[in-house]
């Protein structure tokens, strides 16, 4: 529209593009986390981006952040209330139960891989769009598989060269245990109230788990003393906590018990857990990767009632924490071919194409522009070798082929293009 001209064009705030060579690494990333995720038997779920607000209303919990502040929604045009995803395992349940997978197999393992969208004060590692990779797995309650998630994640980050990983895990107790638990919280926390930050005076009401959680500095010291939730388990909640631990011990994954350790979303029961990385600079922004079971969710959406467990993790910020520089994970340049006039330029076409049908990368130069230009950027872009066609090579039949790390070249049979390059490409 004419009062936009002029105007510079932004993304949405708190939404980001990524280019390369970030890009690279945003694959290597999730190529890695789907050979764990396949290697567990997880298969792949893809679900719509938006839902129907009330499923997340009724799964995340009316009284969590996401739901009260964070979501984005709107009306459609029939006027249905639509939410953009803020997090997978609401959708998950609602497609197992929509397909009635259950009926299929007692045991679904999914795995989903994609954008979510919270209304979040925007900064490092904390973001308004922000891609997520997780885990759903339905029908198992026994502790092992919640070990087996919890080293899953380990091994995710372990495999990307990321150190310093800290393992936490707790448990929130049954539906039984939990009311014990906030009575004795709130009774810790009222005398303080004035102490706490806006938000968590309000959580008092509604959902004073959350307190546990907060990020402000005065909140933390508020529950440094607050009792903890392992003197309010029932014997069941305990044994199965016990039984987690085992399982980690079994497979030789370092953690600790963190009784303060609550999420954000109401629908964990029992377990949870999550990775940290220590030092850095992600500040409180430094879980990678997070989840727990929710035993009671498949019920509360209108299925059998079955045990679940999940966990997700950040792609921003464990692209942030892995060490190794982005451009890494971008293919080699094998081979440029540089060509010198309109006939060599057509006959650079299918040279490019039989290099790359024997599986080097080769790009050409399509620009009419001098040799020299073209050397350097090949130069620029780190191509091992530059193949050179001009007319005196056609009328020959044959190429220049140029080491570029040896700074030697050679003249090489046409008919010996693929070859020969194949060849220099594994010289060292
Ligand atoms: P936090 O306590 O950091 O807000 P959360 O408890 O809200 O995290 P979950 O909903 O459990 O996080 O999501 C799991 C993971 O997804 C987080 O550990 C983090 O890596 C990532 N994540 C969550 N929210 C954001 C966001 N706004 N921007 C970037 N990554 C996010
Ligand atoms: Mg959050």
């Amino acid at each position: 529209m004419s009062e936009n001209v002029g105007v510079k064009l932004l993304a949405v705030k708190g939404m980001n593009d990524v280019l390369p060579p970030d890009s690279a690494k945003w694959a290597a990333i999730e190529r890695c986390a789907r050979a764990v995720f396949h290697a567990h038997g997880y298969r792949e779920l893809r679900t719509p981006i938006v839902e129907y607000t009330p499923l997340f209303v009724r799964s995340i919990g009316e009284a969590t952040d996401v739901v009260e502040k964070e979501m984005y929604t709107f009306t459609d045009r029939g006027d249905r209330m639509i939410t953009l995803r803020p997090e997978g395992t609401a959708s998950a349940v609602r497609a197992l139960l929509e397909h009635g997978e259950l009926a299929r197999d007692p045991v679904v393992r999914w795995y989903y891989a994609g954008p979510m969208f919270r209304h979040e004060r925007a900064q490092r590692g904390r973001y308004r769009q922000f891609y997520q990779l997780g885990v759903e797995a339905f029908g198992v309650g026994e502790p092992t598989i919640d070990a087996e998630q919890i080293a899953m994640l380990v091994e995710i980050f372990t495999s990307l060269g990321i150190g310093g990983l800290e393992t936490l895990v707790n448990s929130v107790g049954g539906a039984e245990d939990r009311p014990r638990y906030r009575a004795a919280l709130v009774a810790h926390l009222e005398p303080r109230r004035d102490a706490l930050c806006p938000d968590c005076q309000r959580r008092l009401g509604t959902n004073p788990l959350r307190v546990l959680d907060c990020k402000s500095p005065s909140c933390q010291t508020q529950v440094a003393d607050a009792p903890s939730i392992l003197d309010h388990l029932g014997d069941a909640a305990r044994a199965h906590l016990d039984g987690v631990r085992a399982g980690l011990n079994a497979l030789g994954v370092a953690h600790r018990v963190e009784p303060r350790l609550v999420r954000g979303l109401d629908y964990y029961t029992g377990t949870t857990f999550e990775v940290r990385v220590t030092g850095g600079d992600l500040g409180a922004q430094n879980t990678l990767g997070a989840g727990g079971r929710y035993d009671a969710l498949v019920a509360e959406l209108g299925g059998p009632a079955t045990p679940a467990i999940g966990f997700a993790f950040g792609m921003e910020r464990v692209a942030l924490t892995m060490p190794a520089p982005a451009t890494e994970f971008e293919p080699k340049l094998d081979v440029y071919l540089a060509a010198h006039g309109a006939a060599a330029r057509l006959a650079c076409l299918g040279a490019a194409r039989e290099l790359r049908a024997a599986g080097l990368v080769a790009e050409m130069e399509h620009r009419a522009v001098s040799l020299k230009a073209q050397f350097k950027r090949a130069d620029r872009l780190g191509a091992r070798a530059v193949v050179v066609i001009g007319d005196t090579e056609l009328a020959e039949g044959v190429i220049v082929l140029r080491d570029m790390q040896a700074g030697t070249q050679e003249r090489v049979p046409r008919a010996e293009l693929v070859a020969a390059t194949q060849q220099l490409r594994e010289r060292v």
